[in-house]
């Protein structure tokens, strides 16, 4: 069994501890926490150990009437690997304390690529992260993205995409008010979501543009696509989707016409906390012009990463191979389609 170390317990870390739990190959150690909320009471009724960065937090949980297992750094010690779910700003802290321990560690797309050797996407480049210490699963939509733009690559060729991301303004665990504004994120071009898809796919020409507007739920992206292949047509793309891991077709006519509809997809699918871990595409939206292609796509920003930090953790420990460990992964989550 892979001992496993989660540390922050957030969106995405409860997200991950889940995930973990559910895999027969690993267990989870322990989870990395600051503070005795309502997060953490509901983790020790599941049965699951917290570990604490100072004894200020463990006076905290323990004047909550919560026990703790021990510090951080024993969590980092006692492991085989950490996925590191804390705040952007805390990687570079972290990282050394990882690489003084000698535990590998996966980052969250939150980093930056530089504080990785690699950064990963499991059907894009799992081999790339065999034996490596320190690996950066990239975020929600450059995982959206890469899925669907290689699986498109590989079968058609691009010369060019540009995808225009209206954005989520913040998760819906965020108390952080009414959001009355459509806010250009950033308002130079390109976004940064293009050049982290070159960490993934080197060769490909991106351009990303992205807004936030107020909603909480998904990313939407509206792709155009210059195909080399001419010959290209709808319907040859979408049984390339359809034949690609991790990417679900929703279609107007089965009624999903709004994030409203993805959110509430994942509801009715019963998936733990209504999580959709697939790239989503708009099968009725697939559209060839010319040599150009047009689709949208949308991105369940908590849910989409999971996957791939599970993933990520065998091809760090090279426990197993990327067709066998995208199906158990597959598996254990319910994601139904090709595993390669
Ligand atoms: P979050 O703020 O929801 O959770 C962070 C957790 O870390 C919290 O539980 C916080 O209490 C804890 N924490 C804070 N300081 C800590 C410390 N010193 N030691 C240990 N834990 C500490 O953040 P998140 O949304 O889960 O994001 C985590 C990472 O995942 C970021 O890199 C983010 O960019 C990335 N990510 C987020 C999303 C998303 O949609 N939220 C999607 C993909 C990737």
């Amino acid at each position: 069994m892979i001992k496993v170390g989660i540390n922050g317990f957030g969106v995405i870390g409860r997200r991950v501890a889940y995930a973990i739990s559910k895999q027969d190959d690993m267990e989870l150690l322990g989870i990395g926490k600051t503070s005795p909320d309502y997060k953490a009471k509901i983790g020790i009724e599941k049965g699951f150990n917290f570990y604490v960065p100072e004894d200020s937090h463990k006076q905290k949980f323990e004047k909550s009437g919560f026990s703790v297992s021990g510090s951080i750094d024993d969590l980092i010690n006692n492991s085989d690997i950490i996925v590191d779910a804390t705040p952007g700003s805390l990687g570079e802290m972290y990282r050394e304390k990882y690489l003084n321990a000698k535990t590998p560690a996966l980052f969250q797309g939150g980093e930056s690529k530089d504080l990785a050797e690699v950064s990963f996407v499991a059907q894009c480049n799992y081999e790339k992260s065999n034996g490596k210490n320190v690996v950066r699963v990239v975020s929600c939509n450059t995982t959206g993205l890469s899925r669907v733009l290689s699986s498109i690559d590989k079968n058609h060729g691009i010369s060019k995409v540009t995808s225009v991301i209206a954005r989520r303004a913040v998760d819906p665990d965020l108390p952080k008010g009414m959001v009355d504004s459509v806010s250009l994120d950033p308002v130079s071009v390109p976004s940064h979501h293009g050049p982290d898809v070159t960490t993934i796919l080197p060769e490909l020409d991106i351009v990303t543009m992205a807004i936030k507007i107020p909603t909480t739920h998904n990313h939407v992206h509206s792709l155009i696509i210059d195909l080399k292949n001419s010959s290209t047509t709808p319907d040859s793309i979408i049984d390339t989707l359809k034949n690609t891991p991790r990417v679900m077709l929703v279609s107007s006519k089965n009624g999903v016409k709004s994030t409203a509809h993805t959110f509430d997809l994942g509801r009715e699918l019963g998936r733990d906390r209504g999580d959709i871990y697939e790239s989503m595409v708009w099968e009725d939206s697939i559209t060839v012009i010319g040599d150009r292609a047009y689709m949208y796509m949308a991105v369940a920003q908590e849910a989409i990463v999971l996957p791939e930090n599970v993933d990520a953790i065998r091809s760090v420990l090279q426990t197993a191979p990327r067709e066998e460990s995208i199906k158990k992964t597959n598996d254990s989550l319910c994601i139904g389609g090709p595993t390669s």
